[in-house]
């Protein structure tokens, strides 16, 4: 099947987006803003209408159009906390968040998620995962302290508009650490003990995780690559 054929006539069955999110989108192409694709926020929207969460965290704003996707399907009273590092994005997507009226659910934390993380208290039972693809293996072991049983957990980009599948002889050689360790998270995502989860090739790739039991994300024991490994 050609991928490119088929998203094309994904995104054709998605419905016009509201005012507000429609021009975030459009500001976001303008100013090369990298945004969840189309059919990835569709996909969001419908976890996030399935799992119906209490706390949301999302690991990366940009300028918030996903954290506003997200809080137009989430139930009454759940709360978004969200981490954005780059300081010329804050008060665009606390803007958008007014404009919205989301400002007192949404809550923008400024700073590097990679410090941020460590002093959140749990429990989130849904976490988007939309930052820097290289930092998403560190991060995995403090998100999972984060995430509640049963709790959620998706990350986009894992795919890499299909670079990933490529041997990194085939790939640039400056992105060759991040396709070493997207597919190191992936493999750590696929043998933890206590997590569930799928890749779904919906827009640049995204994987759900279902966190069954306590784990601290580190590979089980009882596969040859994975024992004993820190992430
Ligand atoms: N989720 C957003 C959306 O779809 O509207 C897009 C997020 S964009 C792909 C990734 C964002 O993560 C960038 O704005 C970047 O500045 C931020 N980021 C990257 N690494 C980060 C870190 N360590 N801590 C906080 N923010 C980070």
């Amino acid at each position: 099947m050609d991928g490119e054929r088929l998203s094309v006539y994904l995104r054709s069955l998605e419905q016009e987006e509201d005012g507000l999110l429609s021009e975030i989108a459009k500001e976001a192409a303008a100013s090369f803003v990298p945004i969840i694709k189309k059919e990835t926020g569709s996909f969001l929207r419908t976890l996030i209408a399935m799992k119906r969460p209490r706390r949301i965290l999302e690991v990366g704003t940009a300028t918030g159009y996903s954290a506003l996707l997200m809080s137009s399907v989430m139930p009454e009273g759940c709360t978004i906390t969200t981490i954005e590092k780059y300081e010329k994005r804050i008060p665009v997507a606390r803007e958008h968040f007014r404009r919205a009226g989301k400002e007192s659910v949404i809550t923008l934390l400024p700073g590097d998620a990679a410090e941020l993380l460590d002093t959140l208290p749990p429990f989130f039972d849904f976490v988007f995962m939309d930052a820097a693809k290289g930092q998403y293996l560190s991060f995995l072991p403090r998100v999972l302290r984060l995430l509640s049983s049963g709790g959620v957990l998706v990350s986009d980009n894992v795919l890499q508009g299909g670079d990933l599948l490529e041997s990194r002889f085939a790939v640039a050689r400056r992105n060759r650490t991040i396709h070493a360790r997207m597919r190191e998270y992936l493999y750590v995502l696929k043998h933890t003990e206590g997590l569930q989860t799928a890749v779904v090739p919906v827009g640049d790739g995204v994987t759900v995780s279902v966190k069954t039991e306590e784990t601290d994300g580190e590979p089980g024991a009882g596969n040859e690559r994975g024992s004993g490994r820190q992430v």
